[in-house]
């Protein structure tokens, strides 16, 4: 079942669009202006939005301004539905993020279908974006959403950092327990991930037993904390069927022109030195 969210300050308009949503099988939640809407994109990460355009508080083209910059809403399809139907008002919605303008009052029979054409395109976008096994990021979203922080880095100016992470001696535990349950320790570790770090983090698994994790606004020290309290909370789970498990990390924090290729290396090398060192424990790069 999709997750449609409806944003509109007409309760009437709403109910409309919610009821034929509901027949065509689809699970709705609501906002009533598009700050709220923003938010609950956010929270909620539906499939698909339908947002009006004129609304109190925050309009349409604002809120989806927004929600295209949201990383958790990487995905989603977004149709504007307005009153407003001159084409210089569909050039600026569709020129703000918008996937399609529809105007009011609309044909039923049409929403639904450009809402049912809009889940196939959020569903493309969403299995060129995630890992099947473990739901995070996968490397190629990874590397968009570096691109976009390093370019963003200046204007927050408060550092971006990176933890790299590699399961130790995973080859060992496939070895012994099975492929199956080393998916399982993979999908485990997404979780813990998930729970440790900051909803504006960004987890990914950058491939095979190894994951990546940006940290917006986080300088070198504050990144260690992170690391260091992910590298416990592996230490400290105890994964179904293979027990204990370990993993070695590194961090770097970007320097001020580097590119995402040595901001990764430093990373890499620095988690290289962690591994020499006796696994189980997390290293820093030196300043680029
Ligand atoms: P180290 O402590 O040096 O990192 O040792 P390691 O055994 O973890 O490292 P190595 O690179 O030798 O082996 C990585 C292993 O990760 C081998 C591979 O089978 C396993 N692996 C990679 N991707 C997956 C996956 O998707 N599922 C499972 N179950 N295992 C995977
Ligand atoms: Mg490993
Ligand atoms: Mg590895």
């Amino acid at each position: 079942m999709a997750k449609i969210l409806i944003v509109d300050d007409n309760t009437a308009i709403r109910d409309v669009i919610k009821i034929h949503l509901m027949m065509a099988g689809h699970e709705v939640i609501e906002a009533e202006n598009g700050r709220q809407g923003v938010e609950m994109a956010t929270e909620h990460q539906p499939d698909l939005v339908i947002l009006d355009v004129m609304m109190p508080e925050m309009d349409g083209m604002e809120a989806c301004s927004q929600i295209r910059t949201d990383p958790a809403c990487a995905a989603v399809y977004v149709i504007m539905l307005s009153a407003r139907g001159e084409t210089s008002d569909k050039v600026d919605g569709l020129n703000t993020g918008a996937d399609a303008y529809l105007t009011k009052p609309f044909e039923p029979d049409e929403l639904i279908a450009q809402v049912n054409a809009g889940l196939r395109t959020a569903e493309d976008r969403r299995q060129a974006m995630y890992d099947l096994l473990t739901g995070l990021f996968n490397r190629r979203a990874f590397d968009d959403l570096m691109h976009r922080e390093l370019s963003l880095r200046d204007r927050h100016g408060h550092g971006l950092s990176m933890v790299m992470i590699d399961l130790d001696h995973f080859k060992a535990v496939n070895d012994t327990y099975g492929h199956h349950a080393g998916d399982a320790v993979l999908r485990d570790l997404a979780d813990i991930l998930r729970e440790v770090c900051r909803p504006s983090d960004l987890p990914c698994r950058w491939g095979g037993e190894e994951f990546a994790c940006l940290l917006p606004q986080t300088d070198l020290e504050n990144a260690l904390k992170v690391g260091e309290r992910l590298r416990a909370a592996i230490e400290a789970h105890d994964f179904p069927e293979v027990g204990k498990v370990t993993a070695s990390l590194g961090i770097s924090q970007a320097g001020p022109e580097e590119n995402e290729e040595s901001f990764c290396k430093r990373a890499d090398e620095a988690l290289y030195r962690a591994k020499e060192g006796g696994r189980n424990r997390i290293e820093a790069a030196t300043s680029a």
